[in-house]
């Protein structure tokens, strides 16, 4: 069933459980979500409406002043199926609004290695696809066959994958108006026994527990690394000393320095100074520019 609400809160559709009204929110759901999709995006184009595409809201920080358009949000269209197999590989095709982690689930179902590193991962297949999500030394452009997008005329198009498109939190579709309808992942069968894929999820989904993911409201690591500094973000956000700095309800949290965690009443006005602030101490005390890797959604 689709439905359209009205000045609908944001924050009820972000991990970081911030953000305010959305002029329309439009989730449409089942087999026929990419007609619907296609004529909601088609509408907001024909009348100059603002449109973002929202996954499950893990990696956008939403203005207070909420949003003023139409939020897509795609978390209703799941479903993963085996689309070919041949010898030992197998292609899965996974929907946009599959949670990454429901798709590792449906490979270990299938007794399929490839997709354990996804355990865990609060997103949707379709925004971990957008920001080539990485987890444990792999990123999602490692497993990936190809995409299904609506292209900016609106068609439905396979976009086959090219390994030249894709690098570090990066994918073509960043810089590219479409929706992300479908994604097709290589899976392997009969190269792990079942207890040991099962075993490596249970090991990412544990790590995060203990690295504290899901104790505070936060959209994950706020910062990108760069290899060229030779330690991640977040060390060099501890070796600043700023774990525990804290502007009104946002903080970085005490045990790990990308983290920006919503304490219970933090404004999107709250975090956005505590991102400035970070950049300007490791702009001014070791001359690097950190890039926020969180999606702003503003008015
Ligand atoms: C606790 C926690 C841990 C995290 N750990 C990791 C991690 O280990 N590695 C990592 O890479 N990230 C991590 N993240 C960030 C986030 O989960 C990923 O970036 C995820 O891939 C985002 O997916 P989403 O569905 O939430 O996208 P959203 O946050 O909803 O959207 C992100 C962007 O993708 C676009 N988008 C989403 N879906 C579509 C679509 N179908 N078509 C077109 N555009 C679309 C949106 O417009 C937006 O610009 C973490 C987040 C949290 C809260």
């Amino acid at each position: 069933m689709d439905f359209f609400l009205h000045d609908e809160p944001l924050s009820a559709h972000t991990t970081f459980k911030i953000g305010g009204p959305a002029d329309l929110y439009a989730k449409p759901e089942g087999e026929k979500f990419p007609e619907r999709a296609a004529q909601i995006l088609s509408h907001a184009r024909n009348e100059n409406i603002p449109l973002f595409i929202l996954g499950a809201g893990s990696n956008v920080l939403a203005a207070d002043a909420g949003f003023r358009g139409i939020i897509l949000d795609v978390s209703g269209w799941r479903g993963c199926a085996i689309e070919a197999a041949a010898g030992g590989s197998v292609l899965l095709r996974v929907n946009a609004g599959t949670r990454a982690d429901e798709a590792a689930d449906f490979a270990l179902e299938n007794s399929l290695s490839g997709l354990e590193f996804l355990a865990g991962l609060p997103g949707t297949i379709g925004g971990a696809v957008w920001m080539n999500a990485r987890c444990y030394e792999k990123s999602i452009s490692d497993i990936l066959a190809g995409v299904e997008i609506l292209d900016e005329s609106l068609k439905r198009v396979a976009v086959p994958y090219k390994h030249e498109d894709y690098a570090y939190k990066k994918s073509p579709f960043q810089t590219r108006n479409i929706l992300i309808v479908s994604a097709c992942l290589h899976a392997q069968m009969g190269r792990e026994a079942k207890n040991a894929i099962r075993l490596k999820m249970e090991t990412y989904r544990k790590d995060r527990d203990a690295k504290k993911h899901f104790s505070y409201p936060s959209a994950g690591s706020v910062f990108k690394n760069d290899h060229r500094w030779g330690k991640p973000a977040g060390k060099i956000i501890e070796e600043l000393g700023l774990r525990g700095t804290q502007i009104g309800g946002a903080r970085l949290a005490d045990w790990h320095g990308n983290f920006i965690i919503n304490t219970g009443n933090a404004s999107a006005r709250d975090v956005s100074a505590l991102i400035a602030l970070v950049q300007e101490k490791a702009r001014q005390t070791l001359g690097i520019e950190l890039e926020p890797e969180i999606v702003f959604l503003a008015p």
